[in-house]
């Protein structure tokens, strides 16, 4: 099966030292009073996979998942950050028995991307995590309120949440923007 083995953040939201978080086989909770950077590993987590949304990412724009500073710190120039992922039973289509998938931006707005170090597009990304599961579109990750949203009384709610599954959201979206011309 498919695990993460480790996650590295470096300049990333609240993380502006080097930190390694290592995940076992098992189940790994992440613990920890409010806002002290629970949402910003998963935030992490979906970024290096990929994620173009700033909205995803709890933003307004790219710039914000670099470190902005505190009064006793000054912001870092890029955030970096890599996922380990086991590929003992090969569900990458790569030889190695681990991934790396690696992203870095720079406040110029400069994007690089990396593949057990190399340096990569970001469609190889895409490529590499597409059919696996996992990934933008592989609702892996399950974000803060969306259970609610889920489990909403509104009917409309909750079908835009299985619309979006089924990837027929963008139909809709086109059918409204037809009627209402
Ligand atoms: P909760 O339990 O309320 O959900 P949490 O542990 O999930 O909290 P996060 O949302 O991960 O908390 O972290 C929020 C903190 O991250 C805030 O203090 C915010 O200032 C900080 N933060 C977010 N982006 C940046 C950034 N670019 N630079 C510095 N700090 C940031
Ligand atoms: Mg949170």
């Amino acid at each position: 099966f498919l695990y993460l083995k480790a996650l590295e953040i470096q300049g990333f939201k609240s993380f502006p030292d080097k930190t390694v978080l290592t995940f076992g086989e098992d189940i790994t909770a992440i613990v920890g009073p409010n806002g002290s950077g629970k949402s910003n590993i998963s935030d992490a987590i979906r970024w290096v996979m990929g994620e173009q949304s700033t909205r995803a990412l709890r933003g307004g724009k790219m710039e914000d998942v670099i470190f902005g500073g505190t009064a006793k710190r000054k912001q870092t120039g890029y955030a970096e950050v890599s996922l380990v992922l086991d590929n003992t039973s090969h569900i990458f289509d790569m030889e190695e028995s681990e991934v790396m998938v690696t992203r870095r931006y720079y406040r110029s707005g400069e994007s690089e991307y990396y593949i057990n170090r190399r340096s990569v597009r970001l469609k190889d990304v895409n490529e590499l995590f597409m059919d696996t599961g996992l990934g933008r579109e592989g609702y892996s990750i399950i974000g803060q309120g969306k259970i609610d949203e889920i489990l909403s009384v509104k009917s409309a709610d909750r079908r835009e949440v299985f619309e979006e599954a089924a990837g027929i959201s963008r139909y809709r979206h086109r059918k409204e923007e037809a009627e209402r011309r």
